[in-house]
Order: C-alpha cells, then sequence, then structure tokens
C-alpha cells in the first residue's frame, strides 16, 4: 500500500516535529500550526515526543523527507535506487534527485508556492521543458535545461502569487530565474550544501542505513 496521504498536511509537519513547509504562504506566517502547538498530533501528542532510536530514528528521517516532497514509498524507493545506481554517497544523490525534480524546482524558481501547487501547474500542462510541454513532476532537470511557463500560462493566479512571494527570497545559485519573463536556466546540478528541502536539515545517512537493510 502506498497511496498519497490526502489528510490535513499540517498534521504531517507537527508528526515530525519541524516545518515541512507543504502550505505555501500559510508556512511563514503565525497561522502555521507548528508554531501554535509544537507537538506531535494525536490524542497522546501533547504529553510528549515519542522515543526515538535505531530503526525508529531512520523510518522518521525518511518519512520526513519523503512527505516533505509528496511522494508514494515507491516513487520514493524509485528515486533511492537512481540515487544507489550514481557515483558518489547515495544519501547526497538522493536529496540532489529531489531537490532537482521539476516541481521542487518551479517552487524554488518563484513559479509556485509550494511543492503540491507546483504539480497542479504542471499537470495542467502550463510548463514547457526546452520549449516543450512537459507535464511530468517528477522530471529531473539537467544542466541547460530551459524552464518556462507557457506564454497563455503566464498570468494564471496561483503563477502571479507566486512571483509577489518569491521576491521575498534568496535565489540560489544554481539556476537563474527571470520571473518577468517566466522563464529560467539551469546552470548546473546543486550540491548537497545548497538542498533546501526540510531547509537542508536531512541526516540522509540513516535513509540509507534504512533502506539498506
Ligand atoms: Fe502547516 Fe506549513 Fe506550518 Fe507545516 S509549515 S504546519 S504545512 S503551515
Amino acid at each position: 500500500m502506498c497511496a498519497v496521504y490526502r489528510g490535513p498536511v499540517c498534521k504531517l509537519c507537527r508528526r515530525e516535529g519541524e516545518k515541512l513547509f507543504l502550505k505555501g504562504k500559510r508556512c511563514a506566517t503565525a497561522k502555521c500550526s507548528i508554531e501554535k502547538r509544537e507537538y506531535p498530533p494525536g490524542q497522546h501528542g501533547s504529553s510528549g515526543r515519542y522515543r526515538k532510536s535505531g530503526y525508529g530514528l531512520q523510518l522518521r528521517e525518511k518519512q520526513k523527507v519523503k512527505r516533505t516532497v509528496q511522494m508514494t514509498e515507491k516513487q520514493f524507493r524509485k528515486f533511492f535506487g537512481i540515487a544507489e545506481k550514481q557515483p558518489g554517497p547515495t544519501g547526497a544523490n538522493l536529496l540532489i534527485l529531489l531537490e532537482t525534480r521539476l516541481d521542487n524546482v518551479l517552487r524554488l524558481m518563484g513559479f509556485s508556492l509550494s511543492i503540491k501547487q507546483a504539480r497542479q501547474i504542471i499537470n495542467h500542462g502550463h510548463v514547457l521543458v526546452n520549449s516543450k510541454i512537459c507535464n511530468i513532476s517528477s522530471y529531473v532537470v539537467k544542466q541547460g535545461d530551459l524552464i518556462s511557463i507557457r506564454g497563455k500560462s503566464s498570468d494564471i493566479e496561483p503563477v502571479k502569487d507566486s512571483i509577489e512571494e518569491s521576491e521575498k527570497m534568496p535565489q540560489p545559485e544554481w539556476f537563474k530565474s527571470d520571473t518577468a519573463a517566466r522563464k529560467g536556466e539551469i546552470l548546473r546540478m546543486p550540491t548537497r550544501d545548497e538542498i533546501t528541502l526540510c531547509g537542508g536539515e536531512v541526516s540522509e545517512n540513516l535513509i540509507v542505513e534504512l533502506y539498506s537493510k
């Protein structure tokens, strides 16, 4: 069973005990549930954090990342498999692959407020990669790729809203984006230090240990 979680997303942050930034603008405000209630959801949540050790720690770390990127277990395992086959440390490879998925890149470039919203924009055919419609959110961008919002879609509400918000955000150096022209270019692949998912606070070795059992 590997269905995507469709319940209230703030519960996922509370479960992990940290912000996963799943709700766009709201995440940066005092309305964020984790700012208000920093204990896990559920009947016994407020009585304290669960004790974690060994397998529990590994599982939570994997769940934290998987929930941030909102992937099913099957999709996440598939990305792990690709990371394992690449040269270099598997954990860092995995994070770089996740960071460079088209849905996350769209968010980073300032064309969507969250990964979920990016997926909707991509699924509806509003995004071009190298001048061709790409409706695959899991597409992993490559150096030299040109990402743009399709001409007639450039003024859709989610894109306009996000551009306004993104002006306040620092931009990574591995791509350049021109929000006014609704386009961006991948200059190079990010390094492990440039990972923004989970604020870069990931112990990826725990995920590697979990899947290596
Ligand atoms: Fe909800 Fe965003 Fe706060 Fe997470 S970070 S609890 S998704 S508002």
